[in-house]
């Protein structure tokens, strides 16, 4: 069992909060992983996570600490996780996909191209004993509800859950990709399709949480296995508490669904985190959609790692202490990753262990 990778990443001050408080900031940095956190009346806190990126941190150490390791992992079939956690304006969505998919300076670049990149080279470096293919899927969950980003026409995807495969999105578009460029161009047209929402839907990119599925089949040559990893990367709405930002009308509507779902999320974490040794814990991930597709990555089936965003600026205070809190909360999640492979494959090829990874459909590593 291990626990959840926790990161803080804090970026820098934005020319609005240097307007308000100068070069003022509400973080002292202690080291790599501690840091002093001041909130607004002056009382000061210590955090810990496994790693800490303050403001002048690469895009390239970001993905090297806490994405590379799933990467690496989802190729061999053991399912990740990579989710971003933060108000609006923290920095998920630079995180995630840097200022553009496609054209940014290397530097900049986010985690999602980083991730495609890594994903390719790893199939590359894994020789030609296995046979690898990539398919890609894109969800956006906006007011409690599913939408296909590859195919607005699906507009109430439904999820259900399988023996064999866990939990699947039911007809959602799945898009074989070969090449880095190609899932990329299939990538950016997905985040175009939630970009013409935004006008539409009033800043939709952080009124609904995204999701980016990457579905890795590997097939290996010598006795025609089958085995797969699921890689999913989330770029959460926004935190923020609705008293706040002053919401009305369809705008606190959308607030509320989204400090439901994620409110869930956290009751999820706690009932994971709460549970006595040897008493079954109901872990409430029907409660939303949000925590039904992430039941296989938060309930343990998953290798998985949450960045927690924030900005540093006195003005957000009491936003980022509470995304630090809930980073905290997370760290007691332990997981226990397990390889998939296809069963009825699996079923006829029993071979001897070569792995600690517990199997999870048949006995065969
Ligand atoms: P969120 O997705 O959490 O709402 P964004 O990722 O859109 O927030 O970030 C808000 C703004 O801050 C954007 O203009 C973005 O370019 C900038 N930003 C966020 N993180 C960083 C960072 N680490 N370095 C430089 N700029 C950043
Ligand atoms: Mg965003």
């Amino acid at each position: 069992m291990s626990s959840m990778t926790i990161c803080a990443r804090f970026r820098p001050l934005s020319s609005k909060e240097r307007r308000d408080h100068g070069d003022t900031v509400c973080i002292r940095c202690i080291d790599a992983e501690t840091f002093l956190f001041k909130d607004e009346k002056d009382e000061e806190f210590t955090f810990s996570f496994d790693k800490v990126f303050y403001e002048k941190s690469e895009q390239a150490q970001v993905y090297e600490f806490l994405a590379w390791p799933i990467v690496k992992d989802a190729v061999d079939a053991i399912n990740g996780t990579i989710i971003t956690y933060g108000q609006t304006g923290a920095g998920k969505t630079y995180s995630m996909e840097g200022p553009s998919i496609l054209v940014c300076d290397e530097q900049k670049r986010g985690l999602l191209p980083r991730v495609v990149e890594g994903l390719f080279d790893c199939i590359k470096s894994s020789g030609g004993t296995m046979k690898h293919s990539i398919k890609l899927s894109m969800v956006e969950i906006y007011m409690e509800k599913v939408r296909d980003l590859f195919d607005l026409s699906k507009d109430n995807i439904q999820i259900k859950e399988s023996k064999s495969q866990g939990i699947l999105l039911n007809g959602v578009t799945e898009i074989s990709v070969s090449d880095p460029a190609e899932a990329l161009q299939s990538l950016s047209s997905g985040i175009a399709n939630r970009a013409v929402g935004e006008t539409q839907m009033n800043m939709a990119s952080s009124r609904s949480h995204c999701i980016y599925i990457f579905t890795v089949h590997q097939e290996v040559k010598r006795d025609d296995r089958l085995k797969t990893g699921k890689l999913i990367l989330v770029d959460l709405a926004g935190s923020e508490k609705v008293e706040k930002t002053g919401a009305e009308g369809k705008v606190l509507e959308e607030a509320k669904t989204i400090n439901k779902s994620l409110s869930v999320l956290g009751n999820v974490i706690n009932a994971l985190t709460c549970g006595s040794p040897g008493k079954v814990n109901h872990i409430p991930f029907r409660d939303s959609k949000l925590t039904r597709i992430l039941q296989d990555s938060l309930g343990g089936n998953s290798r998985t790692a949450l960045l927690c965003c924030c900005s540093p600026s006195p003005s957000n205070a009491l936003e980022s202490l509470s995304t630090l809190r809930f980073g905290m909360r997370a760290k007691h999640i332990k997981m226990s990753p397990r390889v998939k492979c296809n069963e009825d494959k699996c079923a006829k090829k029993q071979g001897p262990a070569s792995s600690p990874i517990k199997h999870e459909s048949c006995d065969i590593i």
